[in-house]
């Protein structure tokens, strides 16, 4: 429901449709990559989804440094997005293409673990607190070995997650809650033949009455969560949820798994040891290796030796060394030396220290811009990231979360600012700040913002 003095959809279809006309008129160069590349990829595009931005035809990139984006106009933009995370640090950070230009020219793939593997595996242990860990491409292959790991060591079928969460494609985790508590696939899935309902249970997030009920019939492997949903809208923790579900998943025999996939914009440490918290299991992808495909997950010593225990029992039967997890390119040099490369000299405190002050100033400007406009709208902060949210107050679960999505609303807005240099995170409004980022950007962004709201509620 839209309160009476909340922008409308009408005024919010009307502005995008004067932004369509000033988007496709100054983009000729994109348009036309457009039209090309739609003759081989499907939609257009080499990822389907990169076809769901606001804008009318796609925006083809040229180049990306630090927080800049170049297009293939030569138009440029300061990069909010900062590839939904993966860039989390800045595009291409100066580390990181050294380890490119010097590294890439001395064997990228070759199945064996790289000098650089001693040190990366030292590096994670300290930043995490967790003392054993593996490589491999991406968060959503993290996410998914570790629930593997977390049936075999169990031996128990059913995963819990919270509803509203997105753990990447990962089968598991692509589900949420139906009318009456039960878990459902999420619309939209293709090809799902699976019954998701048969090995995974969804409960709202901060409902510990929920969470008890699900872990209750004592065959949950792992809960795997974030500690602050990030991908329905941003839903924070309520004081003690996360002590709670920790207390409640040991009582029970049940792995906790903790995605810091996006919460690594907490701290250098992740959420994890920002707030002291206690996981079995920890997945982080996208920016460990600096914008490279590269993702790890980590383990208690404790589990660690359960999973040797499966591992040994598993490989009894034969298999030739198959577990049903790994892919080949898995944790190559390549990899190795720019994950090293970002956890030494990228993700350093003073980035963070950098990146949260600008967050916090870009945070307090959505604020005073919005109650200048006097939308019933709210700001959710997690270190380096920020979103605006449809709702006068913050969301305490995933539903709450996804039911204040205004999707006429939010094109309009993403591509105003778009057409002003300007990107923010697609399919909801986060933004990030990277260390590249400066306050000159931050302002930039509160005074468009500023001059969307104004155009959006004049009668
Ligand atoms: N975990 C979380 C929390 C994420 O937000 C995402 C992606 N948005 C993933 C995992 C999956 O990452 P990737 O797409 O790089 O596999």
């Amino acid at each position: 429901t839209v309160a009476p003095s909340e922008v409308s959809d009408a005024a919010a279809d009307a502005l995008y449709a004067r932004e369509a006309e000033a988007y496709a008129a100054a983009r000729p160069a994109s348009r036309r990559l457009a039209e090309e590349a739609r003759a081989h990829f499907y939609g257009g595009v080499p990822m389907h989804w990169m076809a769901d931005w606001p804008t009318p035809f796609p925006l083809f990139l040229k180049e990306a440094e630090g927080a800049t984006l170049t297009d293939a106009d030569g138009l440029r933009y300061t990069d909010f997005c900062l590839g939904d995370t993966g860039s989390m640090f800045g595009h291409s950070p100066a580390p990181v293409a050294r380890v490119l230009a010097e590294r890439g020219a001395r064997g990228l793939t070759a199945m064996l673990a790289s000098e650089d593997a001693a040190a990366v595996g030292r590096l994670l242990a300290e930043r995490f607190g967790l003392p054993v860990w593996q490589v491999c491409a991406t968060a959503t292959d993290a996410n998914r070995y570790a629930l593997r790991w977390a049936r075999a060591v169990t031996g128990r079928p059913v995963v819990v997650v919270f509803d509203g969460c997105y753990h990447g494609t990962v089968e598991d985790a692509m589900v949420r809650l139906g009318p009456g508590g039960e878990t459902q696939p999420r619309p939209g899935l293709l090809g799902q033949v699976h019954d998701l309902s048969r090995s995974t249970r969804v409960v709202p997030f901060n409902d510990p009455t929920a969470l008890a009920a699900a872990l209750a019939p004592g065959d949950v492997a792992a809960v795997l969560t974030e500690p602050a949903l990030t991908n329905c809208g941003m839903v924070l923790p309520d004081d003690g949820f996360l002590d709670t579900l920790r207390t409640f998943t040991r009582a029970a025999g049940t792995l906790l798994i903790v995605d810091e996939t996006h919460t690594f914009s907490t701290g250098p440490g992740g959420y994890t040891r920002t707030y002291g918290l206690e996981p079995d299991m920890f997945v982080l992808g996208k920016p460990i290796a600096g914008g490279l495909p590269a993702a790890v997950y980590g383990a208690t010593a404790e589990v660690a030796a359960r999973m040797a225990e499966a591992h040994a029992r598993a490989s009894a039967a034969g298999g030739h060394g198959h577990s049903g997890m790994g892919t080949t390119l898995s944790a190559n040099p390549l990899q190795l030396a720019a994950m090293r490369a970002t956890l030494e000299d990228v993700a350093t405190p003073a980035a963070y220290s950098h990146m949260i002050a600008l967050a916090n100033r870009l945070a307090d400007g959505l604020e005073a811009v919005i109650a200048r406009h006097r939308q019933p709208w709210t700001v959710t902060r997690l270190g380096a990231r920020c979103e605006f949210q449809f709702r006068a107050t913050p969301p305490r679960t995933g539903a709450e979360a996804e039911a204040a999505f205004r999707p006429a609303v939010e094109r309009a807005l993403h591509l105003f600012l778009l057409n002003r240099g300007l990107v923010i995170t697609p399919f909801h409004n986060m933004t990030l700040c990277s260390p590249a980022t400066t306050e000159a950007d931050v302002d930039r962004l509160l005074a468009a913002f500023d001059d969307a709201l104004a155009q959006l509620t004049t009668r």
